[in-house]
């Protein structure tokens, strides 16, 4: 039987089927390809499972080809990484410019990470409650920033409920990641957007009764008209992924439609002659508050505040 992996604690895997939930083993060792894993499999993960005989439980046998994952590298074993979540259709970060202010710096190193996944990304802007028509025309300006590079962007109230409908015809039938700085409203969306499922009563975690050990990286949460969530509660950032500098502008989708027009095929894009990129940025067509993101990420930088 072919199922997907709803739950994950690194020994136990809940594996839903149809409509059947079933808890599982895994047989055998699970190896993901260029790296060293703490945890073979993950959330989003499609595998074949056999029901143990006389058992209500199953056992995994085989891991099905993802066609993504993000990772997580482990603090003390630099070499190790955890998976956190496979198989996504789409990165969503939840920002706001009121109280906290998300910083386009984060916004950047976040689309960055999603591209270096090849995941498609997009932002939603909540708490539009608390706008004034001026803070609304500078929301516009932000958000044509980023519309116009490809990723599409939402204006939302968790809170009145304004475009919840959107949002949830955009995850319709996809697995969605979601992200977003602490205060921003995550959970306040995502309980607006599972009506049925008070999150925070949710995440204690019925295996522990079960004695089951639960270090739980990830959730997936069912959506009422198909599809699923991702969160990762305790993780701030989409997994940091080590970029080469030369490729980083492979990243910016601005830029890497210029690139091939430099000058120089191993430009930097920082003040070399004849660099397409520069010559986009200084006739405006490419965002500035984008290429400062770009040098910082360059620099190693930390654009994460
Ligand atoms: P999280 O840390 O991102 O999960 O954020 P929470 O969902 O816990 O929300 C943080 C704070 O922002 C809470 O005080 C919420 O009531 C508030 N909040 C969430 N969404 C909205 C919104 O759309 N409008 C307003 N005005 N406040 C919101
Ligand atoms: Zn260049």
């Amino acid at each position: 039987m072919q199922g997907l992996v709803t739950k994950s604690t690194g020994s136990w895997y809940q594996v839903k089927s149809g409509d059947q939930t079933i808890d599982c083993r895994i047989k055998g060792k699970f190896r993901t390809k260029g790296i060293t894993t703490t945890n073979p499999l993950a959330v989003g993960d499609i595998v074949d499972f056999e029901m143990e005989p006389e058992q209500e439980s199953g056992v995994i046998t085989n891991l099905t080809q993802r066609k993504n994952y993000i990772i997580r590298k482990s603090i003390n074993l630099s070499k190790q990484a955890q998976i956190i979540a496979a198989n996504l259709d789409l990165a969503l970060l939840v920002v706001t410019l009121a109280s906290p202010r998300t910083s386009l710096g984060f916004i950047d190193r976040f689309l960055v990470t999603a591209e270096a996944y090849g995941i498609r990304a997009c932002l939603i802007f909540n708490k539009l409650d608390l706008f004034s028509d001026e803070g609304l025309e500078i929301l516009a300006d932000y958000q044509a920033i980023y519309e116009n590079i490809g990723y599409p962007c939402y204006s939302v109230s968790a809170k009145d409920g304004t475009n919840i409908d959107v949002v949830q015809n955009l995850l319709k039938d996809k697995v969605t990641l979601f992200s977003g700085h602490s205060g921003v409203g995550k959970s306040s969306l995502i309980n607006a957007l599972l009506p049925d499922l008070d999150l925070r009563t949710h995440m204690v975690s019925d295996w522990s009764d079960k004695g089951m050990h639960t270090t739980t990286f990830a959730e997936m949460f069912d959506l009422p008209q198909g599809g699923y969530i991702i969160d990762t509660p305790g993780i701030r950032e989409l997994g940091v992924i080590d970029i080469e500098k030369q490729e980083l502008g492979h990243f910016f989708p601005e830029m890497r439609e210029l690139m091939n027009q430099c000058r120089f095929n191993n430009c930097r894009h920082i003040n070399e002659p004849g660099c397409a990129v520069l010559a986009a940025i200084e006739a405006g067509d490419i965002a500035l508050s984008r290429y400062d993101s770009y040098l910082s990420i360059y620099n190693g930088n930390d654009t994460r505040a």
